[in-house]
């Protein structure tokens, strides 16, 4: 595996890759790399020549400076955890080879970016929109792999891609959990043990709302059985729990016209915000 730290140095040697033909796939992460990554890259590697992986804890994107200064960084165990499954490039700039000056452009989803996350986190897509187009710029992958962990991320920037037409594919990534449901997160790494069991309840009020769900119950019974059930749990703070339209992402009373519906969930154990999801792309049959 190639350690890359600077931008034109990836160029050059990703330049000479595309020149013998070779396609290159791209997962961009912050780090503190856990199975929940490790699954964009073993999809990245199954369809492309050439699997770049990309570690960089972008500034931009924390409204937070306790958040971000707390974000765990471990990078000589995930070279390795990367070098091990095979990845073919780590890319790992530093803020300063990112954001030589100040970026002054900015990019603005719009209303979708309003919603849920965006609600509670100011300016955190508005920062991840630029990450995301400088790194898909830098590394110009054919295709780039995103979780559905992050499911307002993902429509964002499946969406940014193809307004502003980048030319490449945008596939996004199942969830990974634990065993015990709770979504793979690097943040569950500053949870205690009791805190992550507290954790795992944020899964099972997804799994409850899911029955509901194929059940076709009413969605305001589905929100208010999943709300009670989270107020039950000792040490798990909701900051959101919605239901939305999975194409739009706007807050639903009943179910969409649309074929898909999400559930979100924002929620703090033990000071460490965590999210989750059920999405659900085929209500109809
Ligand atoms: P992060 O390092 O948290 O910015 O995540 C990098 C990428 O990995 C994003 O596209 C995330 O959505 C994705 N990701 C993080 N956790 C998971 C997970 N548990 N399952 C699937 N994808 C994930």
């Amino acid at each position: 595996m190639n350690q890359i730290n600077e931008i034109k140095e990836l160029q050059a040697r990703l330049k000479s890759l595309k020149t013998d033909g070779k396609s290159i796939g791209f997962v961009p992460t912050m780090g503190a790399l856990h199975e929940g990554h490790l699954k964009l890259v073993e999809e990245c590697k199954l369809a492309n020549d050439i699997c770049v992986v990309s570690i960089f804890v972008n500034p931009l994107q924390f409204d937070n400076a306790d958040d971000l200064e707390k974000y765990p960084r471990d990078l000589v165990s995930d070279a390795a955890m990367l070098e091990k499954v095979g990845v073919d490039v780590l890319f790992a700039p530093t803020v300063s080879e990112m954001y030589p000056k100040p970026a002054v452009v900015n990019i603005l989803f719009g209303e979708m970016a309003t919603l849920l996350e965006g609600k509670y986190r100011n300016g955190h897509f508005e920062g991840v929109g630029v990450v995301v187009s400088k790194l898909l710029h830098i590394v110009s992958p054919d295709k780039a792999y995103f979780g559905l962990k992050d499911l307002q991320q993902y429509m964002l920037i499946k969406r940014m891609c193809d307004d502003l037409s980048f030319p490449l594919e945008i596939i996004g990534v199942d969830i990974v959990r634990e065993e015990s449901g709770l979504a793979r997160s690097s943040r569950n790494r500053r949870l205690s043990k009791e805190g992550l069991e507290i954790a795992s309840n944020i899964s099972k009020g997804l799994g409850i709302a899911k029955e509901m769900l194929d059940k076709k119950s009413p969605i305001s019974e589905i929100k208010q059985k999943l709300t009670n059930f989270y107020n039950g749990v000792e040490g798990l703070d909701t900051e959101y729990v919605e239901v939305v339209d999975g194409e739009d992402l706007t807050s639903l009373d009943d179910y969409p016209k649309s074929e898909s519906i999400a559930i979100c969930v924002a929620a703090y154990v033990e000071n460490v915000r965590l999210i989750d999801n059920l999405f659900s792309q085929d209500l109809k049959n």
